[in-house]
């Protein structure tokens, strides 16, 4: 961290009227139940993040520590108020949001949420037997009938509402749909080689607000995370005085998105919150990595929601890329 580069205090005003920080905290740690050492860890981790500027923590169910996040916001003595809490909701949940809502409630323990997400479009079924069947597109409780119930939630305990993982085309269907609210925030995999060059500017049009989700590649086996090694992020940050990851945060929130990195490293956390500002050059060069390095879907890379069809096509939940709207009939990728 150098000390030349100030703390990012930056807000964004959702469509809402929330004012949203520009620099949150992810918390994915990467497995649905952490041990209590990672608990602990974690603990420790935001009541440093918070003592040193973070006033927006990402958390979701799935991530299994929503109590530790409500603990340690309840410890560090900031004043509620002050700290923005999004979380999101499963889609086993997807026939009931109102009790998703309760749950995530007392997990929490805060009295209330200030956004909550849909994690994703699709929607899973619970069996008899416990088992999971990942619902097609088509099927009820679609996205749009999730999403109406959704909008009946909002009030003191539910401050804003909003998705994740949703495209223009997902995004249209709500609107065209007849949504009678819009999602505040759309957090979505957002990083130099998955750009959204098209979704981000798209959606401000609408109101709608991107939360970029592995802004520094995330961390995925089988991936080399080249937003830390190539040359080009490499040079920009030697230009900055910046930890190279400081380039892929700041040219995020210069194109007026959101970013949650995630660290369990106290130094790191404070370094990814101290942002530097581009050039126009950078930022153009930025913007052209997908094409002049390599365009990456992560997603691809997350087994554990993956699966085929019978006929080779790739599934994520269920779901074809061009059912998510990531791609056309012909594969061919959609920005
Ligand atoms: P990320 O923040 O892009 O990257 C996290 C990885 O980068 C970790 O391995 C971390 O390692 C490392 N790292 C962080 N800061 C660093 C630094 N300054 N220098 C070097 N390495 C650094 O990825 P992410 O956790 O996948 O995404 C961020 C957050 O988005 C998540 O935590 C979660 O809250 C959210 N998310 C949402 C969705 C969704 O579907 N909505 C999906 C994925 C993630 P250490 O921890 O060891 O430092």
């Amino acid at each position: 961290m150098s000390p030349k580069h100030p703390i990012c205090t930056k807000t964004f005003t959702l469509n809402n009227d929330q004012e949203i920080p520009a620099v949150g905290l992810g918390t994915w740690l990467g497995s649905t139940s952490p041990s209590p050492s990672q608990a602990t860890e974690l603990h420790a981790s935001l009541l440093k993040a918070l003592s040193n500027g973070y006033h927006l923590i990402d958390t979701a169910q799935y991530y299994g520590i929503e109590s530790i996040i409500g603990s340690a916001i309840l410890a560090s003595g900031i004043p509620r108020s002050e700290i923005t809490v999004v979380t999101k909701f499963w889609g086993e949940w997807h026939h009931d949001p109102a009790s998703a809502l309760e749950k995530s409630l007392s997990s929490l323990g805060l009295g209330y949420i200030d956004i909550f997400l849909m994690h994703w479009p699709n929607a899973i079924r619970v069996e008899k037997d416990g088992s999971e069947t990942n619902l097609g597109i088509d099927e009820s409780p679609t996205f749009l009938e999730t999403w109406k119930v959704m909008e009946g939630l909002v009030g003191p305990r539910c401050r804003g509402i909003g998705v994740s993982n949703f495209t223009q085309k997902t995004l249209q269907a709500l609107i065209d749909g007849g949504a009678k609210i819009l999602p505040c925030v759309n957090q979505v995999e957002l990083h130099a080689f998955n750009p959204n060059l098209k979704l981000v500017p798209w959606s401000k049009q609408r109101g709608i607000h991107t939360m970029s989700w592995s802004t520094l590649g995330g961390f995925y086996p089988g991936v080399e995370n080249e937003i830390f090694t190539h040359s080009l992020f490499k040079s920009i940050a030697a230009a900055h005085d910046c930890a190279v990851s400081v380039v892929s945060l700041s040219w995020a929130v210069q194109r007026g998105i959101t970013i949650i990195p995630k660290s369990n490293l106290d130094a790191r956390v404070a370094e990814n919150i101290r942002l530097v500002d581009l050039s126009e050059d950078e930022m153009e060069k930025m913007n052209n990595a997908h094409k002049t390095i390599k365009q990456i879907h992560l997603v691809d890379w997350i087994t554990a929601i993956l699966g085929k069809r019978a006929d080779g096509t790739q599934l994520v939940m269920g779901w074809t890329k061009e059912d998510f709207g990531w791609e056309d009939k012909e594969g061919n990728w959609l920005p």
